[in-house]
């Protein structure tokens, strides 16, 4: 599988935790709660920003109003899931 976002396992999980805390949810519930539903919580993986939006479940490069750059990836890209 492809390493669709350039963030070390860490950066992920601690993008997983805000993305989690987001959705007030522990990140094991995060994930178990959302099969595949059409639409998942995505945060954006630049360092510092946590702006968060719902996206597609591949989406690894969705676009972050803050940032105004294409970084924003789903928990199942990020959990590695997909
Ligand atoms: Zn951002």
């Amino acid at each position: 599988m492809d390493d669709q976002v350039s963030l070390s396992m860490r950066e992920k999980t601690e993008k997983l935790k805000l993305l989690a805390l987001d959705c007030g949810l522990s990140t094991k519930q995060l994930l178990e709660h959302r099969p595949f539903d059409s639409v998942q919580p995505g945060i954006c993986t630049n360092p510092g920003c946590d702006y968060t939006d719902e996206v597609e479940p591949d989406q690894a490069n969705g676009f972050c109003a803050e940032c105004e750059t294409e970084t924003v990836a789903s928990v199942l890209v990020l959990a590695g899931l997909i």
